[in-house]
């Protein structure tokens, strides 16, 4: 071979070497760790911090019901770490071929506490269309003694990674381990007057929060963005003859007409958002702290 093919041979060899995505590609020895909802991914950077890159695709929606892309799995498959919520959150996962070597269930450790959704409520379509809530349980970090254990199986997945940085990566967890407690210990504050209160979800999210802070919430299947149809009102009218809740927690700001529509039937609309998805400000800490104070504002109504 002489010297110029020798080049040309290189240069293909190096194009077709390049990574065909956009995968994140980390810093030279920082392991990329890869997960599945916005929880994961503040656990991750907490104990982490500069030692990993965290690889949390930009989903719009809800990301448990998230459809990834073909290029958005090989980035999942290229990880060295892949951090999954369990409880069957990401949809997606069953339809994709991931390394179990890599793969972690972070609540693995409590599966015998997952909760049941008791009723699949009527399929509403939003934005992302059409999903249904039947099965298990998912938002599982609204329970803080859960989302405790979720950061220490993320804490016992790097340090497997990165056995050489545990005392590094255990002190972050340790100072996450505090502040998580902290904030159940005000959640429980906020929650104890409620406990008497029926409260209207509107969407099934609410379940491991209502169990551990002794709320009473039935919730229906209701978009933040959209108008309920008459069977959607029908719904709650029917849900609170049983259960007369004057209060509704929402996921985010419902809509102005939903909440002046609301507020005509006596019901006053709190925001208790479960921070699935990366907040558009603030992080998993400060929403968390918002909603627990918006929680502990509101006037026990009967
Ligand atoms: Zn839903």
């Amino acid at each position: 071979m002489n010297r110029l093919s020798f080049f040309i041979l290189a240069f293909f060899l190096l194009v077709s070497c390049k990574p065909a995505t956009d995968a994140p590609v980390p810093p030279a020895g920082k392991p990329l760790v890869c997960v599945v909802n916005y929880p994961l991914a503040y656990f991750a950077e907490r104990i982490g911090g500069d030692l990993i890159a965290v690889h949390f695709p930009k989903i719009d929606g809800d990301p448990a019901f998230w459809k990834p892309s073909r290029v958005d799995i090989r980035k999942f498959q290229q990880a060295d770490v892949i951090l999954l919520n369990g409880a069957t959150y990401a949809k997606w996962r069953g339809t994709a071929t991931l390394p179990d070597s890599k793969t972690v269930d972070t609540s693995a450790g409590f599966l015998y506490l997952l909760l049941k959704v008791k009723v699949d409520v009527a399929h509403q379509h939003g934005k992302a269309g059409g999903h249904s809530h039947s099965g298990t349980a998912f938002t599982t970090w609204l329970d803080l003694g859960h989302a405790v254990q979720q950061a220490a199986a993320v804490r016992d997945a790097l340090v497997r990674r990165l056995p050489k940085s545990k005392k590094t990566l255990e002190g972050n967890f340790t100072a996450l381990q505090n502040e998580l407690s902290e904030l159940g210990a005000e959640l429980t504050r906020a929650a104890y007057p409620l406990a008497e209160t029926p409260l209207a979800g509107s969407h099934p999210v609410y379940q491991y929060l209502a169990s551990r802070y002794g709320l009473k919430i039935k919730s229906v299947h209701w978009e933040p963005e959209m108008m309920p149809d008459a069977a959607g009102w029908e719904e709650l009218a029917g849900l609170r003859k049983k259960h007369p809740a004057r209060i509704m927690l929402w996921e985010e700001e419902p809509a102005k007409a939903i909440a002046a529509k609301l507020k005509e039937q006596g019901v006053t609309s709190v925001v208790f958002a479960p921070c699935g998805n990366r907040p558009a400000a603030g992080d998993w800490l400060t929403v968390m702290r918002a909603n627990i104070s918006r929680l502990g504002a509101v006037v026990p109504k009967k």
